[in-house]
């Protein structure tokens, strides 16, 4: 069965609580309009006789409580309205989660600390999303953040951050990401660095924590935490950690129960350990797809929503003007450690790089870190604890010329000259 809209728009009658599901081609546009009745893309309101546009590889779920009529146009490659769709549930989770908002107001408490977790693909960044939305469509102010170091929906990949959300995700755009606090993780799992990991889930929830003490909405507004689909070992360590760092008051496991049934016998008793399924219109993602969602998030860093929207500039930085680290030394046998140093140090070690050819097609995070801190041997205070403040990419090296050419948001001077690697490369081919 073809799901092609072909050009003039396929008309699609939804009664309530049903949603279409889409999934648009490789290479291919669609665009959805609301024709009538009242309709949402993962929480956010969709207005009618609007034309909203998704790009190559989006799938998408226009979901209505009371029926609607919208229509498609353009190739997709599957189009289908579902019945059988959690959204009740969800909304059931976003109500007791604004219950405690409202306790929370009257009793001069904090809000709802929430951690949705699950294995990989099983829409817990939509369930995010959904839930934020809900709650900012309601006047609140909760705080979004972003653990997955692989599909960051605030970042590029390899970071982890925080955004407080002031107004429902745009249904093209995801939500506005003005002012988000951003940490460098450097590579696309946690297991790479598993030490770092937790050490800057503590940092953000730190200064989630400050936040809320001067900041009476944020507080009531509580957090919502997306994490990684890595569930075992220290995959599942890292969500205890969490969960014991941001205080958490609600853990939503989506479609494990094995996950859900460790997470209760291991957290405190007060923790609400809730579990829920996931949506069937769900769709798992190859390693393919992940690696271009990842190139997307970047080329949107440079290059705005659609390569529309910002013009990157390119210049050169001479090697001496900029210092580069790694975060990690590569571990070593125990038993080789010199005496005093655990391998915890190892993992949290600044290693200077110098500059080579090797660095072409790495992006570099700008530390926000002062220029004339102290960095002594192997210390890492303070550029580890201090955010990024943006994001460069290395376009070539000249070792002879000892310069390197790079990729950045703003003209030259770079603001700070403390540069962290990551694993993580972009190709830009424009
Ligand atoms: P996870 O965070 O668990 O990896 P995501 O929330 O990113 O999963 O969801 C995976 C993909 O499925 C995303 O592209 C998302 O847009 C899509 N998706 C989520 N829910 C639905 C749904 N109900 N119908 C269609 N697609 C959906």
């Amino acid at each position: 069965s073809s799901g092609s809209a072909g050009t003039s728009g396929t008309r699609f009658d939804l009664e309530r609580e049903t949603e279409l599901r889409f999934e648009v081609e490789a290479g291919e546009r669609v665009q959805l309009e609301l024709l009538s009745g009242l309709a949402e893309v993962f929480g956010s309101e969709l207005n009618r006789n609007k034309k909203y546009t998704f790009g190559p590889g989006s799938k998408i779920a226009v979901f209505t409580w009371q029926g609607c009529s919208v229509s498609l146009s353009g190739t997709t490659e599957v189009a289908y309205i579902s019945k059988d769709t959690p959204m009740l549930l969800y909304l059931n989770t976003h109500v007791a989660l604004e219950q405690m908002r409202r306790q929370a107001e009257k009793d001069n408490e904090r809000g709802p600390r929430v951690m949705v977790v699950g294995p990989t693909d099983v829409g817990k960044s939509t369930v995010c999303r959904v839930l934020l939305n809900y709650a900012v469509r309601l006047g609140r102010r909760p705080t979004l953040v972003e653990l997955d170091v692989g599909q960051s929906s605030v970042s590029v990949p390899g970071t982890m951050s925080a955004l407080c959300i002031e107004r429902p995700a745009d249904v093209e755009e995801g939500f506005s990401v003005q002012a988000p606090l951003v940490f460098h993780f450097g590579s696309t799992t946690p297991g790479t660095n598993i030490k770092l990991y937790n050490k800057l889930t503590s940092s953000l929830a730190e200064v989630f924590s400050q936040r809320c003490e001067v900041n009476r909405k944020a507080s009531v507004g509580g957090c919502i935490i997306n994490t990684c689909g890595w569930v075992k070992g220290s995959g599942y360590q890292a969500l205890v950690h969490c969960a014991s760092a941001f205080q958490v008051d609600v853990v939503i496991v989506l479609d494990q129960e094995r996950l859900y049934n460790e997470l209760k016998r291991d957290l405190p008793h007060f923790v609400r350990v809730v579990l829920l399924p996931k949506s069937g219109g769900v769709v798992e993602r190859s390693k393919d797809c992940r690696r271009e969602t990842r190139d997307e998030k970047i080329r949107e860093y440079f290059y705005g929503f659609r390569a529309t929207s910002f013009y990157p500039h390119a210049f050169d930085v001479r090697f001496s003007e900029v210092r580069i680290y790694k975060i990690g030394a590569p571990s070593i046998p125990d038993s080789c450690l010199p005496l005093g140093m655990s391998q915890d140090d190892t993992q949290l070690k600044l290693v200077p790089v110098s500059p080579g050819r090797d660095l072409t097609h790495h992006v570099l995070s700008v530390s926000s870190v002062d220029d004339d801190a102290e960095v002594g041997a192997g210390q890492s205070r303070g550029i580890l604890e201090s955010p990024v403040c943006g994001f460069i990419v290395v376009t070539a090296v000249d070792t002879q010329a000892q310069v390197m050419t790079v990729l950045s948001p703003a003209p030259r001077p770079l603001p700070r000259h403390t540069l962290l690697i990551m694993d993580i490369r972009f190709i830009d081919l424009k």
